[in-house]
């Protein structure tokens, strides 16, 4: 019989107490769930199964992997909580409690329900795994929507694209946030959804054999270059994101050319850009289309090298190079840190704080704004505003507004740790005050006793926070 292990998928070595978690969470939610269906008629097990490998995938500890599993538990069964608690351990059944609570309010697009959505927004701002519970248990929604009351589905889809698809690409994590999108697109814009797949059929046709005849031209160019790809392969754009460009381009087709795209994974940094020059020397590259997202990643995080380039026969065509690492951090984003993260921290005996300060502030503020349009404008500019997530060596999250540099994040852990700044290390490297933190960052800040702030400091200090503490101190002096 396949194992627990196989079943879900596990992607990385649990110990072994772990693992008897998740094994006993896995018979618990089975037998709880004995005999309870799904609205498309498949065991309700099944429903919670999936949630917990979309879990997995994302390399998440066992705690969460478990909750994932009893995350219906307190809401479909009549098993109360206080013998889940006594089960599982009380981390666990924080966050089952903070995925349930989310689970009773109505969404009715941003304009409605405002309160609702306030209390939603603030439970899941406790800790960062209750939001990415509470991801895949709608991805897996989301996948079984066609079986949902026909009036229900749209709004569900809605709230998907709206709430749901923004906060997975917030942090990074470009698998679920794609998926999610294109299984709410249908739905919510049926009409755009279905021009816009006639569009990406006709221009991804024979995408694969003109990628696949460039690549053979490359590769032995490659090779006389001393790189030898990790992975090579064609990714196609998912239909939302295309949807989202075609609209930015007037709906013009002829100015797309990332449908499809190669993407060469190679061994190191360096090898990005060699690998970039080859491309470039044997090809003409289109104009202003070089994108160099390693030197400057993306808001999220992201990195990669993208050209796009005249094939020669008429073709025009994108290539994405990148490490590896940035491959995962692409598709797994704060999601892949975490789960690394938490395997040191483990090893080291630390719990890791995953409170999302930024959404919490946010859920506060909006308490004097009510259901007036103001709370809109302020939602979506807040919670879509650009925000960096940035770890402390002992992996605890801070979220700064994008931009902040080493000094606010010295503040934003404490006053103390801020007015004593002396330096910092990113990525173990001792770094510039001027220096803008980017999504993923490990930053440690060396602190000086005797140190005081300086007003110099203003020139690199971006939140009212930090500013309002150097001015504080520098005035007093
Ligand atoms: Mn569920």
């Amino acid at each position: 019989m396949e194992s627990v292990k196989e079943t879900l998928g596990l992607r990385r070595d649990y110990t072994q107490k772990e693992t008897n978690l998740i094994e006993r969470a896995f018979a618990f939610a089975q037998k709880a769930h004995e005999g309870q269906k799904r609205f498309s008629g498949e065991p309700y097990f099944n429903h919670v199964l999936e949630t917990a490998k979309i879990l997995a995938n994302l390399n998440m500890d066992a705690t969460t992997i478990a909750a994932g599993l009893l995350h219906d538990v307190v809401e479909e069964t009549a098993i109360d909580e206080k013998s889940i608690e006594n089960e599982f351990g009380q981390e666990a059944m924080f966050l089952i409690r903070g995925v349930t609570k989310l689970g009773k309010y109505q969404y009715k697009g941003l304009t409605r329900h405002t309160e609702s959505l306030r209390k939603f927004l603030l439970a899941m701002s406790q800790d960062i795994r209750v939001l990415i519970i509470r991801l895949a248990d709608r991805l897996h929604n989301m996948r079984t929507l066609e079986h949902v009351r026909e009036d229900k589905r749209r709004r569900i889809a809605l709230e998907t694209l709206e709430i749901y698809a923004a906060l997975a690409e917030r942090l990074g994590i470009g698998q679920v946030k794609g998926e999610l999108e294109d299984l709410a697109f249908p739905y919510v814009y049926p009409e755009e959804y279905a021009e816009t797949l006639r569009i990406h059929r006709e221009k991804s046709k024979d995408a694969k054999e003109r990628l696949e005849k460039m690549y053979r031209s490359l590769h032995k160019a490659f090779l006389e270059g001393g790189i030898r790809p990790v992975n090579v392969d064609y990714r196609v754009k998912h239909l939302y994101s295309t949807y989202k460009k075609l609209v930015k381009y007037d709906m013009d087709p002829e100015k797309i050319h990332d449908i499809t795209a190669l993407r060469i994974i190679v061994g190191s940094v360096e090898e990005c850009y060699r690998a970039l020059g080859i491309i470039h020397g044997k090809w003409n590259p289109l104009p202003g289309r070089i994108k160099d997202y390693i030197a400057t990643p993306k808001q999220n995080g992201y990195q990669s090298l993208h050209t796009t380039i005249f094939t020669g026969d008429g073709g025009i065509v994108e290539a994405q190079i990148r490490t590896a690492e940035m491959h995962r951090d692409a598709e797994f984003g704060i999601a892949a840190h975490l789960g690394y993260k938490e395997g040191l921290q483990r090893e080291k005996g630390h719990t890791l704080h995953k409170k999302l300060a930024w959404i919490e502030q946010l859920a506060e503020s909006q308490k004097n704004l009510e259901e007036s349009g103001e709370f809109l404008e302020h939602l979506k500019m807040n919670l879509f505003a650009d925000r960096v997530f940035v770890f402390t060596p002992h992996g605890d999250v801070i979220d700064l507004p994008e931009g902040s540099y080493p000094i606010d994040f010295a503040y934003a852990i404490h006053s103390d740790i801020g007015d004593h700044f002396a330096g910092a290390k990113i990525n173990n490297k001792l770094s510039s005050l001027d220096t803008k933190l980017k999504t993923g960052d490990i930053v440690e800040i060396v602190t000086k006793k005797k140190g005081v702030p300086s007003s110099k400091w203003l020139d690199h200090a971006k939140t009212p926070f930090a500013r309002k503490h150097i001015k504080a101190a520098t005035q007093k002096k």
